[in-house]
């Protein structure tokens, strides 16, 4: 299993953080968690192209986390897909696909038709994640999902297991204290990381994210074996780049394993 970091920014236009976005390749497959500016970008940067992601997974609807979606299904339809791309989300998440498809695009589906292109691998299958269960079983992998509090907006955490490997790719939002449980034992814990508790306080969405302290006793107690940060916000808000460097340290701190800032690109071998 092979996770790469594509997008480790947040809602600003950092041009060196693309928006929320992951890939994990597990055997044939190529799965993608969020989908934010850049994700189809650094998709192809990690040498894959929109065509071969066979699942997508939205952890919530914010934009940050979504606005690369109607890129990733044209690019994906007009490239020639061979089957449909599957989206897994929360409630909404059936709602907002259908729209980004028609009517915006209308003009640009008919035009394709005309020139005999197929309409059947366009339109993704959308599957809607509850939480709290496991909802996908394949041959070589397991995901499950289970809700995080990130103010009103419903949001997911989700877990791969393949083999004895797992990886925790979260959201945003605060998890609740059956959380470690979750996460036991996890070769990798991505985990957004927006700010130190100064700095939320002082931001009117602070109180929709996770700290520092939160995650070091999170990894800790759940003891996994890697952690890496990203939504990676403050930085573009103070203009400090060593924030995240000083979180992950405080993280390390009490963690005592290895803390990852995340970048784009950047590669995890896992087992
Ligand atoms: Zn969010």
């Amino acid at each position: 299993m092979t996770f790469v970091m594509l997008g480790s920014g947040a809602v600003r236009d950092n041009p060196c953080r693309g928006g929320p976005a992951q890939m994990l390749r597990i055997g044939s497959e190529v799965l993608m968690f969020d989908c934010g500016r850049s994700a189809s970008t650094n998709l192809a940067r990690a040498g894959v192209g929109c065509e071969e992601v066979d699942r997508l997974f939205l952890t919530h609807l914010h934009f940050d986390h979504i606005v690369d979606v109607p890129y990733l299904v044209f690019a994906g339809w007009v490239k020639v897909r061979n089957r449909r791309l599957k989206i897994y989300g929360p409630d909404g998440t059936r709602d907002f696909v259908e729209r980004i498809i028609r009517p915006p695009f209308q003009q640009d589906i008919s035009s394709r038709l005309s020139h005999g292109k197929d309409i059947h691998p366009l339109d993704p299958e959308v599957i809607e994640v509850d939480g709290n269960h496991c909802f996908l079983e394949r041959e070589d992998y397991r995901i499950s999902a289970v809700f995080t509090d990130h103010g009103n907006i419903p949001t997911l955490a989700y877990r791969v297991d393949a083999g004895d490997r797992r990886v925790i790719i979260t959201g945003d939002g605060t998890p609740d204290e059956d959380f470690p449980a979750f996460c036991k034992g996890a070769d990798l814990l991505a985990i957004e990381c927006s700010g130190t508790p100064e700095f939320l306080e002082t931001q009117p969405w602070g109180a929709w994210h996770i700290t520092p302290a939160d995650i070091a006793a999170i990894a800790r107690k759940a003891e996994v074996k890697r952690v890496m940060i990203k939504h990676l916000v403050i930085e573009d808000i103070t203009g400090d780049p060593s924030s995240p460097y000083q979180m992950a340290e405080q993280i390390r701190g009490v963690f005592g394993g290895e803390v990852l800032v995340a970048e784009d690109g950047l590669v995890v071998e896992i087992g």
